[in-house]
Order: structure tokens, then C-alpha cells, then sequence
């Protein structure tokens, strides 16, 4: 069997659990572990446990429950307690069947949570949902708030919470970041590749874009270390449109690296880190990866290995074409002015009295321009927040929360599906965490990744 199947048990008790939660939270008055009666004709401690819900223990149990005992006090003392009745001195409840009326006994607090075990941990029950343990419940037994009971105690089990696949959207409201105000002032940067060795021997694109204008930078590369980020990000960025304030990146090694760590002190911009498998933050780089794998693929040769030298003009067009949140073309925003398109003649010329004049023109239109541009942007993350956040749960974590958090590698189909729990200790989004294993370890996980730790 797979190691990580026994290393999740070994760390994922639900007694651990309940030690990591505070101690003076308020915990549930019943107690967790079920009581359980050992098979006294085998002594062994590895006997199977076997569950006792005979009427006799039942009976016992009920004469220490005082709510029971109060129910009982009034039947004897000819209160008006039609629903319930007693019958060789254990109490049911009485509910109407259609036509008929059925009894269930009146379960005591104390051994809710061993039938729960009973119905829901054992083998035999198998672990199932709340709808199915409710039902093989509810013909035979009762209590008050039954069905909350049953909803709470499979919440927070430790198994279901970490094997179960989740059958809502994904949590997280999306947190579309503010446009900026400039051009070239906030700019997404992702590698893309590895793909076909090209004959110059390129594998990678690094992929830099505008977060206002949407205007693209993409340079072929063999490599996709940290020295490569860095060496294009000066040489094609900075050193042409000076240092950006904010570079928003996936987490990939060569980003979250020292190397452009020193570099973004140097400049002097704020690196902003997006949450790696999710990288809603950063999806203009998102969109163009997917534009440009459709369009270089009708220009690739058979054996794909020219793509490298369509991938300018496959850029210039992108950045010539109508950014469809925009309502601009990449270019006009980002350099305030239209090219000149090589079919068609030249325009007839503007002339302007002093090159002043010209420099408040383009300053005019530039200023509208950006504006239409963070309006549109601003309406169209709107369109996107409203489908995406449509019946989507957003969990309001907290600094130090249990969660549990999703296994993303070598997970085989048996093992767990989540692991921990592990501790929120830093929020970096509304959407984005650290949190904190119990061997110290850190891992930057979106909401997407994390279930809340119920405790029992
Ligand atoms: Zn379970």
C-alpha cells in the first residue's frame, strides 16, 4: 500500500485534531470517542469492537439523561406528552407513518456519539453522507435536533474530510485586482513550455504582460531558470520601460527565487506572488497562452520545430488586434498611438503649431484612453466575478484556523485526497494562505485547496 495512505493516519487523528483546537474552545458536550464494549469472550485488545444498543443498556442509559428523566417525571405526573410514551420503562417518541404511528426510541445523549459511529465509521456503514446515515436512522431513533446532530458529527469527520471528493464548486470568491493607473506599472509574468525543441534549440516563452493595456512581451528561451527571468525582464522590460511597481508571478522555482528576489529589490518594485495551480490573479497571461498555442499552431511546420520564429509576428498581432476588455488595441494603450499598417497608404498628416501642442494632444488621449480602459477592464471583471462566484462558497478563513489541505502530488486513486490538518498561519489574499503543518513545514495554498477542520 501507498506510504502516504499510512502517513496520513498516523498524523491525522481526530484527537489530534481537537489538540490543535484550542483548548478553551468550546468544545460539544458529548464525548467523541464512542464507548465501546469489548468482546469480553476474547480479551485481546485487537478484538473488533462491538456496539451495544440492546433495549436493557438503553433503559440503563436513559435513567441518567435528565431530559429524558424530566419527560418521564411529566408522563408519570399526567402532563399533556402525547408524542411520547413509555413502555416497559424506556421512553419513545411517537410520529405519525401515513396512516400509521411509528416509535423510536428516545436516544440518550451519552450514546449519540457511539450510534453515530456505529452508523456512520464502521466498515459496514462505509463512511456515507449525511442523507444515508439519516435514514438508516430516522425509523428507529430519536432525538432533538437529530438531523443537525447527524449534519455536524459527518462534518467533522476526519476520513470523509480528507477522502471525500467535493461536489460543490470549488470555494473562493474571485478577487479580481485593481487595474493599475500607467501603462507598464503592474505586469503579470509567466513562463510557458516546455514545448518542442525548436531548430534554435528554444523549449520555453517567458510571457510578460501589461496588466493595463494587455500588451504582451514573449521571448523564446532554452531555459526557464531564474537567471532567464531575470536577464529578459532587464533587458526587454526595464531597461526599455523602466522598472514596473508590481510583478505579479506564479510561484514556479524560478520566480519565488533569491535571485529575482534581489532583483526586484534593486528595482524597487513589489513582488507579488500568485497562488501556483490557480493562477486566477494573473489571467491576462492565462488568456494569451491560450490565444498563442491556437494561433502558432497554424503556423508551425510539421515537425513544430519553427515556432520560435513565428512567435514575434504572433505577438505583434496579438498586440495589433482589440483587446477584448479593453475595447483597444494593446498597442494604441501602451504606446498612445496606432501604427501604421503597411497595406494601406499614409494618412493624410496633422499638423500642430508647436510640438507643445502635440505633447498635450497625446497627453488628452492617452488620459481618456487609460480611463476607458480601467472602466472596461473593471465592467468586464465584473461579468467574470458574477459567473464565477454564482453559487460558489466563499469560507471566511482565519488567522489560525485548521484546515485541511489537498494532496497535489503523487496522490495514488486510493489515497487521501486531503492531508493535515495544518494551521493557517499568514492570509496573503482574501483567497490565499500560508499554512503550517505540524512539522513546521509552510505551504502557500489557495481557498480551492483547504477544507475547514470541524471539530466534534
Ligand atoms: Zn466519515
Amino acid at each position: 500500500m501507498d506510504n502516504k495512505f499510512f502517513d496520513l493516519h498516523t498524523i491525522t487523528t481526530g484527537a489530534q485534531a481537537k489538540r490543535l483546537v484550542q483548548p478553551d474552545s468550546p468544545s460539544a458536550n458529548v464525548s467523541t470517542t464512542p464507548t465501546i464494549i469489548q468482546d469480553v469472550s476474547t480479551p485481546s485488545s485487537s478484538s473488533k469492537p462491538i456496539y451495544d444498543f440492546s433495549l436493557p443498556r438503553i433503559r440503563i442509559e436513559q435513567e441518567n439523561d435528565s431530559v429524558i428523566q424530566t419527560i418521564i417525571y411529566q408522563i408519570h405526573h399526567n402532563k399533556t406528552h402525547g408524542s411520547f410514551t413509555l413502555e416497559d420503562n424506556i421512553l419513545y417518541k411517537i410520529i405519525g407513518a401515513g396512516h400509521n404511528t411509528i416509535r423510536l426510541i428516545y436516544m440518550p445523549t451519552k450514546l449519540i456519539p457511539e450510534l453515530l459511529a456505529a452508523y456512520h465509521d464502521h466498515p459496514l456503514s462505509g463512511h456515507f453522507g449525511v442523507t444515508r446515515t439519516w435514514y438508516a436512522l430516522k425509523n428507529k431513533y430519536y432525538w432533538p435536533r437529530m438531523k443537525q446532530t447527524i449534519i455536524s458529527y459527518i462534518r467533522s469527520c476526519d476520513k470523509c474530510s480528507q477522502f471525500n471528493i467535493s461536489r460543490h464548486k470549488p470555494p473562493g470568491h474571485l478577487q479580481p485586482i485593481q487595474p493599475p493607473h500607467e501603462i507598464f506599472q503592474v505586469l503579470g509574468m509567466d513562463w510557458w513550455g516546455p514545448t518542442t525543441t525548436s531548430l534554435a534549440g528554444n523549449r520555453y516563452i517567458l510571457v510578460i504582460t501589461d496588466r493595463l493595456s494587455g500588451y504582451v512581451f514573449a521571448k523564446a528561451s532554452p531555459t526557464n531558470t531564474a537567471q532567464d527571468t531575470a536577464r529578459i525582464l532587464m533587458e526587454d522590460i526595464i531597461l526599455v520601460h523602466g522598472p514596473p511597481d508590481v510583478l505579479i508571478t506564479d510561484q514556479g522555482t524560478h520566480f519565488n527565487n533569491e535571485f529575482v528576489h534581489s532583483l526586484t529589490t534593486l528595482i524597487g518594485c513589489k513582488h507579488i506572488f500568485s497562488t501556483p495551480y490557480h493562477p486566477q490573479t494573473n489571467g491576462q497571461t492565462e488568456r494569451w497562452s491560450s490565444t498563442f498555442v491556437t494561433q502558432i499552431a497554424k503556423f508551425c511546420n510539421t515537425d513544430h520545430n519553427n515556432w520560435d520564429t513565428h512567435l514575434p509576428s504572433i505577438v505583434y498581432a496579438y498586440n495589433h488586434g482589440l483587446h477584448s476588455s479593453s475595447h483597444f488595441t494593446p498597442y494604441q494603450l501602451a504606446f498612445g498611438r496606432r501604427p501604421r499598417n503597411s497595406f494601406e497608404p499614409p494618412q493624410s498628416t496633422f499638423s500642430f503649431k508647436k510640438p507643445h501642442d502635440y505633447w498635450m494632444q497625446i497627453m488628452n488621449y492617452r488620459r481618456i484612453a487609460l480611463q476607458q480602459a480601467q472602466n472596461n477592464i473593471i465592467h468586464q471583471q465584473q461579468l467574470t466575478k458574477r459567473r464565477f462566484d454564482k453559487n460558489r462558497s466563499h469560507p471566511n478563513f482565519k488567522l489560525g484556523d485548521l484546515v485541511w489541505l489537498k494532496v497535489f502530488l503523487g496522490r495514488t486513486k486510493l489515497a487521501a485526497r486531503y492531508t493535515g490538518p495544518t494551521r493557517i498561519v499568514q492570509i496573503i489574499f482574501p483567497v490565499s494562505f500560508i499554512v503550517e503543518d505540524e512539522n513546521l513545514q509552510r505551504f502557500q495554498v489557495h481557498s480551492h485547496d483547504i477544507r475547514r477542520v470541524y471539530s466534534r
